[in-house]
């Protein structure tokens, strides 16, 4: 059974965290852990057969990532990749090392888009299964590769929850030409509802602005906005009573990433931005508070 999206019991569900000061609301910092190979603008361009050629860099990449929310002293929560796990499971050792927190980014990086119900799950449950291996822990989260949950994959929520999963982080309420589900709306909301049973859906950060939902936070829109607008839209979140989310890639960070020749559309959507991420991120983590997605997980099941 899947919750009704536009119910107005729904909003029963939201977190609105009524009585909570700014100082107490915070931003997720959450990583997506996969090679710069794996992402969605080089699918149809790198072959699953070519990428073995292409020289791997999410080791160095993450270790990089890892001594900046250090610096700091954050911690956050790292969607990993299956197929990065299976491959370097000291990576995920050295990640949860460092106080971070394990999640699952499926396991072939494919969009649920391209999925049937049932490649989904044995996707899903495949990397579930690697990481509570290597980690000895329990995996609660999930993101969807290219936030690919949107009004038509909303059954894999069902699917999740089957799977043991608590909460995802995947869907993002905007307009957009790969991804998006706008009237999902910018609020957190259990999902798959039945009898005492859910999933929570952390929705990726939008500001409202008129009736338009303003992506941010991460990405392409971190590495593009001046760094002065993401602060000014994360303190307009923060002091509205919500949380928000950040999300990085390894890549966004790696200087010596590999150049791919792609059309120019998608190659000022990957590369641009890059070398001022660091410096973005670390003037981000020194100004506003920071928590582990699964803080954010507590925090709704408390206040729902
Ligand atoms: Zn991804």
């Amino acid at each position: 059974m899947f919750s009704p999206l536009s119910s107005p019991l729904e909003t029963l569900n939201d977190i609105r965290q009524p009585g909570r000061g700014p100082e107490s609301n915070f931003i997720c910092l959450t990583v997506d852990i996969e090679e710069y190979y794996d992402a969605e603008v080089f699918s149809g361009i790198i072959s699953q057969a070519e990428r073995a050629t292409y020289p791997p860099h999410v080791d160095k990449t993450t270790m990089d990532l890892l001594e900046i929310f250090a610096d700091s002293n954050v911690r956050g929560t790292f969607f990993i990749l299956g197929t990065v796990a299976e491959k370097k499971p000291g990576l995920v050792k050295a990640i949860m090392g460092a106080g971070h927190e394990i999640a699952s980014h499926g396991f072939g990086h494919r969009m649920i888009t391209r999925m049937s119900p049932t490649e989904f799950r044995e996707d899903v449950r495949k990397s579930k299964r690697i990481l509570e291996d290597v980690s000895g822990g329990l995996v609660r989260g999930y993101r969807a590769p290219t936030f690919s949950i949107v009004e038509k994959t909303k059954w894999a929520h069902e699917i999740l929850l089957d799977e043991g999963f608590q909460y995802s982080s995947s869907v993002f309420p905007i307009r957009h030409d790969r991804y998006g589900w706008p009237e999902f709306g910018i609020l957190p909301r259990k999902m798959a509802v039945n009898g005492n049973r859910w999933i929570w859906e952390f929705p990726l950060s939008v500001e409202r602005i008129g009736s338009i939902n303003i992506p941010f936070g991460g990405g392409g829109y971190l590495r593009l906005y001046p760094l002065f607008l993401t602060k000014c839209l994360f303190s307009r979140v923060l002091r509205a009573g919500r949380n928000a989310i950040v999300y990085v890639h390894p890549w966004e960070i790696d200087r010596q990433h590999p150049r791919v020749t792609i059309p120019l559309l998608k190659r000022i959507r990957h590369y641009a931005g890059i070398s001022g991420m660091e410096g973005k991120m670390r003037e981000l983590l020194r100004s506003l508070p920071f928590e582990r997605m699964d803080h954010f997980f507590r925090c709704a099941e408390r206040n729902s």
